[in-house]
């Protein structure tokens, strides 16, 4: 088992994160699903291995550095290395509430936001990564959105809109920080998803969701780094 592959997803236990872990585990990827509640955590991983699945599950609460060097430590010490990483963790704070133009938009709702979805994705690039170098061998996929597509401007939700941009750039520097070796780091839009963030009229399943984020997680050596993907193809931001 030391040559398989070894799989991290953030914000598990629901939606487009869960549908990834068990896609992974399909491809006979063990996966380390993660979740900031340790029991929806552990109940999420519990239905995907009765599916006969490698699904194991760990407490990760992104906005939290103490988590992040946790799950790093439990990874060195159980595993020596980690293959994949999937950033899938985000809030939409600003879909439903207040301030849906700049000019009405909360400071503190912009920060809740990046420290969730930009800081989140940033610390565990910093642990984890680390785990990938060992064996030169890395997939980061950062589950960004179309939202952050600045070229096609448009009003609403500005905090999860600035903090999908960001997590782009973010994309970008590690990639090419990491140019050269075999890990490859970069961002996905999963399009228009019926989960609890994406809405009861979302067009595409999580199955839909998911595929080019597996796509990414498993890309070849010679596959792209520091792009931005949606239906297995790059896009603008
Ligand atoms: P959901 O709201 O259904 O799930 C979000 C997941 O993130 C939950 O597991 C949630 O945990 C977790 N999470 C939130 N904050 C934290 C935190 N601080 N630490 C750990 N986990 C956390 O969202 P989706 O499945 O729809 O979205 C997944 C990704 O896809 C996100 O990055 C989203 O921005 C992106 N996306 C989604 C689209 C859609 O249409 N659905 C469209 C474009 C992009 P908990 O259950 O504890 O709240």
């Amino acid at each position: 088992t030391n040559t398989k592959k070894l799989a991290v997803v953030t914000g598990a236990n629901r939606g487009i994160g869960f549908e990834t872990c068990r896609q992974l585990a399909k491809k006979n990827i063990p996966v380390i699903l993660t979740s900031r509640d340790e029991f929806k955590g552990k109940a999420a991983a519990e239905k995907l291995e009765s599916e006969g699945l490698e699904v194991s599950s760990y407490p990760l609460d992104v906005t939290n550095a103490e988590s992040v060097e946790k799950l790093a430590q439990f990874i060195r010490d159980r595993f020596g290395k980690l293959d994949i990483l999937v950033n899938n963790a985000a809030i939409a704070l600003d879909f439903s509430a207040e301030g849906s133009t700049v000019f009405q938009a909360k400071v503190s709702t912009i920060q809740q936001t990046i420290k969730t979805n930009l800081y989140g994705p940033l610390l565990l690039c910093q642990a984890l990564i680390p785990l990938m170098q060992i064996n030169n061998y890395g997939r980061v996929v950062n589950v960004s959105s179309g939202a952050g597509q600045l070229q096609e401007m448009k009003s609403g939700y500005p905090a999860y809109r600035m903090s999908k941009t960001a997590l782009n750039s973010l994309t970008k520097m590690f990639a090419y920080e990491l140019e050269g070796t075999n890990i490859l780091v970069n961002s996905v839009c999963p399009g228009w998803v019926k989960t609890d963030m994406g809405g009861p009229n979302a067009p595409r399943t999580t199955e839909q969701g998911a595929d080019t984020i597996v796509w990414l997680a498993t890309l070849p050596d010679d596959g792209l780094t520091g792009g931005f993907f949606r239906d297995r193809q790059p896009i603008p931001w």
